[in-house]
């Protein structure tokens, strides 16, 4: 192979197979960093990028396999995109090709150079006829209140100034941050540039697609997220790379779009947990999006009612700017947050009831004046365990540690870990006992329940059973907006995001188990939910009765209680913050958990055990901690055995350094030879976790 050029080039491998930075491949010519490429590997055919050699040149080369196919109709992607990659596969210590393809879309990997030119000359096409429809009218754009008004003009300075940073949008449901982002959208538009706009939850996509195509009519608006056609996530990520997509709104894989023209990064509902990937590469898309717009050097804009306490603490120590729009808007008036205490109730015998009579009687008030209510409980099925008094049977999974939920419309006990669904016993399993009872209460039963408590209203239930067919969950929020609802039952899922315009009443049936989980983030997580559930009711100012929103509750005293009666965010963050501190928990310390999964928990924890063992030759010590190994809250799914182990630094470099020189040492614990069933089946690194 006389006169060719030695390649870098970086190719999905499975994980931890040692082949972490790019291979070398042969080429008649030299390409450009970004190409893509396809190259064998092993008996297969794959698609490659062409990397950056850090360091060295290219030399010639003599006996590497050839790149099949240069795939140049594709213009190569950008510096800036390829040095994000390689920020995340760093930052979350993961393989550089695995980020690097996997974020590509499917359909890019799989065609070849041929048929890729293909597809851009179809979306020129495309774009050619759009170009001659006649333009609509753009919808007016509100007066700005002047809070909005002061956030844009502050987000404009910003804009101009040679170091955008990242701002925080600390705002109430309500009170028009979407305006805010649109404003800035507008900005940078205005400078010809792109903007990417992340949201957490594709149910969330349609409609602000919907306000920014509105807005900005014969822009080219797209969405990005895995709900899309393959074709069509495909064209609208060439739409992104080739700079004719003006604005891309998309979820936390967007945050990898390639955008030439990138001007403006919108992080909407920033706390949202949604934005951490929990598999394979579990990268944060907000805390990407924060590189990504300071490498970038574009404005970054974090929104939320609720931020999460990371970024809170930024704007405390006036690394990010805080901006803040303190009232709804056209001055609806916040909620009244009533918190009813269970513990007053008069004592029932039996199932106590579903709600509290007080709050029956406010429901009952407010379908009397044609309003509607909206009663949340985290919980799906009927029950979440089956019981038989005889012989204290329960309705265990055999595979996992955890009890399987009786689900009473189609007669299933179903295990929501494993997916194991079985048809409900007609007798105790145990000792044949006719008389098995629910214990406790999901959505079904709590729809059941208010059926009785409200003879004659329109209930209707909304959770992840409900609206499992596609366009489910569309046809019964069009049924709530139409006013065919008295009350709203269901989960989170309906609590966050929608826009509804005639609920004047929200409650939330029993929260309280937040309050006390060893997950020291859910008082967080509870705070933002209440807050966000508070935010459905009272939506319309013209709305003749005040909004009210009620917490049925045993501890009526808590301080998060407190806070939300107030609804006052900086209070709640306040104290979590100084909790946060004094236990040396985030953000004031760095996590990563080290899970292992195996067919029996010694060889999880022996693996967690010598991992352990190794870790002072990575550095771990004083800087950096690593704790014992325990099991997840959950320790067996389908048969898996989970342990973590968590490893903790007050200094995110060192907690990185350790990390960097540690997974090497894990990769070759491995190869170690065991007999069949103490092997482990998967480790992986979580870094920034979650949930611990
Ligand atoms: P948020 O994103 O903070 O929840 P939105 O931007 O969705 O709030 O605004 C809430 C409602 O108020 C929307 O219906 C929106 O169209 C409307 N709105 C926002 N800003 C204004 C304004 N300046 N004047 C009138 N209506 C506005
Ligand atoms: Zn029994
Ligand atoms: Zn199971």
């Amino acid at each position: 192979m006389e006169g060719a050029f030695c390649l870098p080039v970086v190719v999905e491998t499975p994980r931890h197979a040692g082949l972490d930075s790019a291979l070398s491949y042969a080429s008649q010519r030299l390409l450009a960093p970004g190409t893509l490429v396809r190259v064998p590997l092993g008996k297969r055919e794959v698609a490659g990028l062409v990397w950056h050699q850090a360091g060295s040149d290219v030399s010639a080369a003599t006996e590497l396999r050839e790149i099949t196919e240069v795939c140049d109709a594709l213009p190569p992607l950008p510096r800036a995109w390829c040095e994000l990659v390689a920020f995340a596969a760093g930052y979350y210590q993961r393989g550089l090709g695995e980020i690097a393809l996997s974020v590509l879309p499917a359909e890019l990997r799989r065609l070849g150079n041929a048929a890729i030119a293909n597809r851009l000359r179809r979306l020129e096409r495309r774009l050619q006829r759009a170009d001659a429809a006649t333009p609509v009218a753009a919808a007016a754009p509100p007066a700005l209140s002047p809070a909005q008004a002061e956030a844009g003009e502050r987000i404009a300075e910003a804009m101009a100034a040679g170091e955008p940073g990242t701002v925080l949008l600390h705002g109430v449901t309500g009170s028009g941050k979407t305006e805010v982002y649109l404003r800035a959208a507008e900005q940078a538009l205005a400078l010809g540039r792109q903007a990417l706009v992340l949201v957490p939850e594709i149910n969330l996509t349609p409609q602000l697609v919907a306000r920014f195509v509105a807005r900005f009519p014969g822009r080219a608006v797209v969405d990005l997220h895995s709900g899309l056609t393959p074709a069509a996530r495909l064209r609208h990520w060439l739409m992104a790379h080739m700079g004719k997509a003006d604005i891309v709104l998309g979820t936390r894989l967007a945050v990898f779009a390639p955008l030439p023209r990138l001007g403006l990064i919108v992080v909407d509902e920033e706390h949202d947990p949604s934005y951490k990937q929990q598999e394979g590469a579990r990268y944060s898309a907000r805390d990407l999006a924060v590189w990504r717009g300071r490498h970038e050097n574009v404005l970054v804009l974090l929104g939320s009612a609720t931020p999460s306490l990371e970024t809170w603490l930024n704007a405390d120590a006036g690394r990010y700017r805080r901006l803040e729009l303190p009232e709804r808007i056209g001055g609806a008036a916040w909620p009244e947050v009533r918190l009813l205490d269970l513990g007053k109730l008069p004592k029932t015998r039996g199932t106590p009831a579903a709600l509290a009579p007080p709050l029956v009687a406010a429901i009952e008030a407010r379908i009397a004046r044609g309003e509607q209510s909206l009663v949340f409980l985290n919980r799906r099925g009927y029950a979440p365990v089956l019981h038989c008094g005889e012989c204290s049977w329960k309705s265990g999974c055999p595979h996992c540690s955890a009890w399987r939920v009786f689900h009473k419309q189609d007669r299933t006990l179903r295990c929501h870990h494993c997916g194991l669904a079985d048809a409900v016993p007609r007798r105790c399993p145990d000792c044949g006992n006719p008389d098995i009872a629910p214990i406790g209460r999901g959505t079904e039963r709590l729809e059941e329940q208010m059926q009785a408590l409200l003879p004659g209203a329109r209930i209707a239930r909304i959770d992840a059973d409900s609206t499992r067919r596609k366009g489910a969950l569309e046809a019964q929020l069009g049924a709530v907006h139409a006013g065919e609802v008295d009350v709203l039952v269901g989960t989170q899922l309906i609590a966050k995001g929608h826009d509804y315009r005639r609920i004047g009443l929200v409650a939330a049936v029993n929260p309280d188990s937040s309050l006390f989980s060893s997950d020291f983030r859910a008082p967080e997580r509870l705070f933002a939910l209440l807050m966000q559930a508070a935010g459905r009711a009272g939506r319309d100012a013209a709305q003749a009765s005040p909004s009210e929103m009620w917490v049925q509750t045993w501890h009526p005293a808590h301080p998060l209680y407190a806070a939300l009666r107030q609804h006052d965010f900086a209070a709640f963050a306040a104290t979590q913050l100084k909790e946060r501190a004094s236990a040396g928990l985030p953000p004031y310390s760095h996590l990563a958990v080290l899970r292992a999964e195996a067919k029996t928990v010694a060889a999880a924890r022996g693996f967690l055990v010598a991992a352990a063992e190794v870790a002072p030759a990575a550095g771990a010590g004083t800087e950096v901690m690593v704790y014992a190994p325990v099991p997840l809250g959950i320790a067996r799914v389908a048969d898996v055995e989970r342990m973590q182990m968590l490893v903790e630094s007050p200094s995110r470099q060192a907690l990185q350094a350790m990390l960097r020189a540690w997974l090497p040492l894990l990769a070759s614990l491995r190869q170690e030879r065991h007999a069949p069933e103490q092997r482990l089946l998967r480790w992986a690194v979580d870094v920034d976790p979650l949930t611990i």
